[in-house]
């Protein structure tokens, strides 16, 4: 049997979207945010709702930013929202939610949806809808440039419908922060909420496919790993003692150039980069501080981590050499987890059979990219469920994380459409 279904209306959903564009958050810093979406809950019978430490685990939390960060954007939000409650919840960058809805006994179906935005100017361009249209950013430097703000309308009008269907069994959305930075996945897979989830849904927007076109299950996402490196050595006048120094710079360079060398892997791709190479010294000074970031990605995770361990022995390698000390930390991370058959099967029928306004269905793509929805995949498959990574095409003007991206916003409740039919058929 085909759930029937009963999706909010475009203009609900196209004002949501546009809402959540206005106010775009980066990673950790999903304040106004997380209160939006706890406020828009609240307005439904949805069973619970969990927020910030409730809804992930904080100490597993990844790329976490300084306090002086987390602070400019938390008196950002709260300038803009009447919810200091839930506000106060999420201090320190403990961003997130996860809304139950429980009717009787059955599976447990899970949704998962991003939701921060990215370090980008939003262009003002002519041919810009959101800047002609009146929602571009109201925040200067970040953007939804890769179409976070149409999950969220996905989560939350997924979940309307959901509430207004018959099924028994519980319904599951999780609003994860910081997929950008991979650094939400890890919290939200080790949270109190995904254990029992038999059958996990993700998805995205985008992606190169056309509005009208859904991929079942979208697979291959590199294993990923950032690390956060700090050389340190001693500084000394580079002219008159530059013996009695011990230089961080030089230690960082011999560090970025031998990464670029790690010897690739026979088993299969890997790749490595190294970027935000920073040293505050001046020229004439033997620096004492380097830091920077380096990321290294695997087909497999076992080829990230080939990639990984290799890194961490050429950091230590090239800060001995110059007698220098250095520390790494892991700022970002996912592993390699695939869709499973099952889900991805009944997910194509759905949306080829069933969902008017798909025209096309591609059963299996591929990311490419990295995403830390593995996390909770890999989290549901480790209890016995099975998921899959599903994307809803849109016609976007220019390449995901660009400052002209956008979506086409009939491509909303055609999410919505294929999202809900799905976990009702798995909820049946
Ligand atoms: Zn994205």
């Amino acid at each position: 049997m085909v759930p029937n279904i009963n999706p909010p209306d475009d203009e609900y959903l196209t004002e949501l979207r546009r809402e959540f564009h206005r106010h775009p958050e980066p990673a950790w810093r999903e304040f106004w945010t997380t209160a939006r979406i706890v406020d828009e809950l609240e307005q439904t019978d949805v069973d619970e709702i969990h927020v910030g430490p409730d809804a992930i685990d904080p100490a597993e939390r990844l790329g976490v930013p300084d306090e002086a960060e987390l602070s400019y954007w938390f008196e950002q939000a709260r300038e803009s929202t009447d919810r200091p409650d839930v506000l106060e919840k999420l201090q320190g960058g403990t961003t997130g939610v996860v809304a139950v809805v429980e009717k009787g006994d059955g599976p447990t179906v899970g949704l998962r949806v991003d939701i921060d935005a990215l370090p980008i100017e939003e262009s003002t361009g002519e041919s810009h809808l959101p800047a002609t249209e009146g929602f571009r950013s109201e925040h200067d430097g970040a953007m939804h440039a890769c179409g976070h703000d149409s999950h969220v309308a996905f989560g939350l009008g997924t979940l309307e419908t959901i509430l207004e269907s018959e099924f028994e069994g519980t319904f599951k959305v999780f609003f994860q922060p910081a997929e950008e930075v991979l650094g939400g996945g890890k919290p939200m897979a080790a949270g109190p909420h995904i254990d029992d989830v038999d059958y996990l849904l993700g998805v995205h927007v985008g992606l190169d496919h056309p509005t009208g076109e859904v991929v079942a299950g979208i697979d291959e996402a590199l294993a990923f790993s950032k690390l956060g490196v700090e050389f340190e050595g001693e500084s000394a006048h580079a002219g008159l003692a530059p013996n009695q120094g011990r230089n961080a710079v030089q230690a960082l360079v011999t560090a970025a150039g031998n990464l670029y060398g790690i010897p690739r892997h026979g088993d299969g791709s890997t790749r490595v980069n190294v970027g935000n190479l920073r040293s505050e010294n001046a020229s004439n000074v033997v620096a004492d501080r380097a830091s920077a970031d380096a990321e290294v990605r695997g087909e497999t995770t076992a080829l990230m981590e080939y990639m990984r361990d290799a890194s961490v022995r050429v950091l230590n390698s090239a800060a001995e050499m110059h007698d220098c000390s250095v520390e790494t930390s892991i700022k970002g991370q996912a592993p390699r987890e695939d869709c499973d058959e099952e889900v991805v099967d009944l997910v194509a029928d759905l949306a080829e059979n069933h969902t008017d306004a798909v025209s096309s269905v591609v059963r299996r793509g591929t990311l490419g990219a990295s995403e830390d929805f593995t996390h909770l995949l890999q989290a549901v498959k480790a209890n016995g469920g099975a998921g899959t990574f599903v994307g809803i095409g849109t016609d976007h003007p220019s390449g995901h994380h660009t400052p002209t991206f956008d979506v086409d916003e009939d491509s909303l409740s055609i999410g919505v459409a294929v999202l809900s039919s799905a976990a009702l058929e798995l909820l049946a």
